[in-house]
């Protein structure tokens, strides 16, 4: 896919699927912005790959859960590209715990950064993307937002959310051809799963009907698809990226 001369915003684009995201983009020649709290530590190889396919990317330092912070680089990014044409919500954070021994501070932390800084950064980007009659955002839920998942109340109502955020703001802005998706990753190999034992892995992988854990990279092809032409006709709508585990 070619995305040369894009410009694509990402949040959480410092490691796991947000690296792998930017990558994809970086290859397909686009503009990226990558915001997270730290910078990847792949940051130089992704500007070498950005340089070869004749596209840029940049690291902007940035905890959204701050939402001046957040408008700031997003308005910054708007004045110097002239525009968005891509906004991936994907960082995300879990907390976990059964509810009843849930630290209210865990709750407020995970609403936080996984539901409400998905409203700062869409309200910040839509007017300029109603203006220009094109854009699309993609917001990275989970299938826990979908199945629920014990000990994950926190996260599986942020993700949950975030799936009724995206069919309302899909129907908002649709008659200005801007689109509006969700994709729901199952269990994939990053950081955030990593916590996991070999067994509760193994487990695990015996509930996903092709068998095995999902890569960051086959989450990512699915957001380009959705951020391409290819998708023109597609919006308010969830692509579960899952392996088969919530079908
Ligand atoms: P990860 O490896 O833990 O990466 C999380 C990313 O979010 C990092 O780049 C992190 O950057 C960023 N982030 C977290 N808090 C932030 C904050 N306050 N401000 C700015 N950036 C912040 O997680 P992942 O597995 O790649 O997950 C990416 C997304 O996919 C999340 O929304 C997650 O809920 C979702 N997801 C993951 C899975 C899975 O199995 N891995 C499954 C379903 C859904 P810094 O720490 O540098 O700020």
């Amino acid at each position: 896919m070619n995305f040369t001369g894009k410009t694509i915003v990402i949040t959480g684009g410092s490691r796991g699927i947000g690296e792998a995201i930017a990558e994809s983009f970086v290859e397909a020649g686009a503009q990226v912005h990558a915001l997270s709290r730290s910078e990847s530590s792949r940051a130089a190889e992704l500007q070498e790959k950005a340089n070869t396919a004749g596209g840029v990317y940049t690291w902007h330092a940035a905890d959204i859960t701050d939402r001046p912070v957040l408008e700031e680089v997003l308005d910054s990014i708007l004045k110097a590209e002239d525009g968005i044409d891509v906004l991936i919500n994907n960082a995300g954070i879990t907390r976990d715990g059964l509810l009843m021994r849930m630290k209210d501070e865990d709750w407020d932390a995970v609403l936080h950064t996984n539901l409400s800084s998905v409203y700062t950064a869409c309200k910040k980007v839509i007017r300029p993307m109603l203006k220009a009659r094109s854009g699309t955002i993609i917001n990275i839920s989970s299938v826990v937002g979908i199945m629920g998942n014990a000990g994950q109340a926190n996260y599986s109502a942020s993700k949950a959310g975030l799936l009724g955020f995206t069919k309302s703001l899909a129907r908002e802005v649709a008659s200005r051809g801007i689109r509006v998706n969700a994709v729901a990753p199952g269990y994939i190999e990053t950081s955030m799963t990593e916590k996991l034992n070999d067994a509760a892995r193994t487990a695990l992988a015996e509930q996903i009907p092709l068998g095995r854990t999902g890569k960051p990279a086959e989450v990512a092809s699915a957001v380009l698809f959705l951020a391409s032409d290819a998708a023109a006709y597609i919006t308010g709508q969830t692509l579960v990226v899952d392996g088969g585990l919530a079908m």
